[in-house]
């Protein structure tokens, strides 16, 4: 086997989704554990608050170097070389978290055992099935109270719409749970007690669950629970298919307690066993394999003014094929340039630094001299070709944003450009209406302040805001191409008509009614919920 070969083989990339407080710090720290990489537990809380309030985010924006070097951590477990790339949990940074996803080729999903599948995890998960990626499941905090297993196996298919295989099952009665059984390996696992966090297993026997020694170790009630349950499972549950997992079809599911470690090495290790390695990906010139000797990567996410004193961005990118080296010179497909990656960083667990070399599924960091943009594709010299295109969230909410100060207004052009390139916001511009000010487009409303505070903080500008009483946007054309504008629509008025960057007309109203109002008196009007390619 070639060295490419073996390190894309031993490499697994993934995200952890889950809805705030399911356990995902708790889960992700645990891994890093077993890999030996952090070697007290909580050193990656710093980033968690993030999760709260806007004031938390701007605490760890003063932080950066701190949330950064956790959103993506790299290190070994046995053969395996693991990257994992944190997706915020707060809801309304949910943009960044869709883009890191995809970068991922595989997610694990955390569900409280408790709670169920909540909001956020839904949000996540859909992502993830419209990319097809394996989803490994993860239900947390079974030493505590819990919903019986069968009621979570509905609940992933009810509301998700993914069957699940469980690889273990909890042993217990009345949601109140003392073990597991490990279906492949015929045992029975039982926690420690509470005193020690349950460290280590405190029995584990093998052997056929009908053996009378089991009902003496269980309990004659739990005993002859697990028996019916696992009878059922073996019945009419779904056979393990490994295929179906890898499309997405169907989730392997372990129970577990990650703050008391029960389970989780084992579930490591059976992730690692069965999660992809990185995988081949649709570009302009069709697939390509990770195995292609020629490099190529795209940029996933730009992090701006990580240093306040060196005003510099980093632009993430995943690597997809061939060997990356530092100093190598690539081709940017967007400026049609070539560029050479002079101080690529890498993140380790706890720590930032130079990356001489790295593979298919890592994640460098690029000092961005202002031209990469999300989805960029980087390849090699000799090839240019371009990945598949980002998927576009449409915004929900408006304002209209200008500079209080309009002698600062080239600081607030060049702000607010530089956070729309990172993605963080959409820009508009109001038909007929001058550079003063600009209609700001955004998924959630976080986003809002961050901007009122990165534009105050990086570029020195103090920023009007209004909300505007709009939640849709629509891109317009008409069926034969003729130019739509604010005269030749029918009702323009009921909304407002703006721009986006490329000079594409967009019509922003405040509901779906309105729009039906719209759409019933232009009747060659197309409607499209995100910009279309012209
Ligand atoms: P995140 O918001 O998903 O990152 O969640 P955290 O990892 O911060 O966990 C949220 C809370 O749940 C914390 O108080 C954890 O200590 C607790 N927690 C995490 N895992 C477990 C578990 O296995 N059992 C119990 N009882 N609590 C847990």
């Amino acid at each position: 086997m070639s060295q490419l070969t073996d390190e894309i083989k031993r490499r697994r990339t993934f995200a952890i989704i889950s809805h705030p407080d399911a356990g995902k710090t708790t889960l992700t720290e645990k891994l890093l554990l077993y890999g030996g990489a952090i070697h007290l537990a909580g050193s990656v809380k710093s980033r968690k608050t993030a999760h709260h309030a806007v004031s938390d985010w701007m605490e760890i924006e003063k932080q950066r170097g701190i949330s950064v070097t956790s959103s993506v951590l790299q290190f070994n477990y046995g053969d395996y070389c693991i990257n994992i790339l944190d997706t915020p949990g707060h809801q309304d940074f949910s943009e960044d978290t869709y883009r890191t996803l995809m970068a991922v080729d595989s997610a694990v999903m955390i569900i409280d055992v408790a709670k169920g599948v909540e909001a956020q995890t839904k949000k996540l998960f859909k992502v993830c099935k419209q990319r097809g990626i394996p989803i490994f499941t993860f239900v947390n905090k079974l030493d505590r109270f819990g919903k019986a297993p069968i009621d979570l196996m509905d609940e992933l298919e009810n509301v998700l719409g993914i069957r699940s295989y469980p690889m273990n099952w909890p042993i217990g009665t009345d949601g109140k749970y003392f073990g597991v059984y490990d279906r492949q390996k015929k045992q029975i696992e039982l926690f420690e007690d509470d005193t020690t966090h349950g460290q280590n297993t405190r029995a584990s026997v093998t052997g056929s669950l009908d053996d009378p020694e089991f009902a003496k170790m269980l309990g004659a009630e739990a005993h002859q629970t697990l028996m019916d349950d696992i009878e059922l499972l073996d019945m009419a549950g779904e056979d393990f298919d490994l295929e179906k997992v890898a499309r997405g079809e169907l989730t392997p599911m372990f129970f577990g307690s990650a703050m008391t470690n029960f389970g989780v090495q084992n579930f490591l290790e059976e992730y690692l066993k069965l999660a992809p390695e990185p995988q081949a990906r649709q570009s302009s010139d069709g697939l390509i394999s990770p195995e292609d000797d020629k490099f190529s990567a795209f940029v996933f996410k730009i992090q701006a003014n990580m240093n306040p004193a060196h005003r510099d961005r980093l632009a993430f990118i995943r690597i997809c094929s061939g060997k990356f080296e530092r100093g190598m010179s690539v081709y940017h497909k967007r400026s049609g340039k070539a560029i050479k990656l002079a101080q690529p960083q890498q993140f380790m667990a706890q720590d930032r630094q130079i990356v001489e070399e790295a593979y298919p599924g890592d994640i460098v960091g690029l000092f961005d001299p202002g031209i990469f943009g999300i989805g960029d594709t980087l390849c090699d010299n000799s090839r240019k070709f371009e990945y598949e295109a980002f998927p576009v969230f449409p915004p929900e909410k408006f304002a209209r944003v200008s500079a209080k100060d309009t002698m600062k207004r080239k600081q607030f052009v060049k702000g607010i450009e530089q956070l729309t390139q990172e993605g963080a916001i959409q820009l508009f511009r109001q038909a007929g209406a001058g550079m003063d000010s600009f209609i700001v487009g955004t998924v959630g409303t976080l986003q809002f302040e961050v901007l009122e505070y990165r534009l105050k903080n990086e570029y020195g500008v103090d920023i009007e805001m209004n909300m505007q009483p709009y939640e849709v946007a629509r891109w317009m054309t008409y069926e034969d191409d003729r130019e739509v504008t604010p005269a030749s629509l029918r009702g323009a008025d009921r909304g407002m008509f703006v721009y986006d960057r490329r000079e594409n007309p967009v019509l922003l109203v405040s509901n779906e009614w309105a729009l039906g109002w719209i759409t019933d008196n232009n009747p060659d009007l197309e409607l499209h919920t995100v910009p279309v390619d012209r």
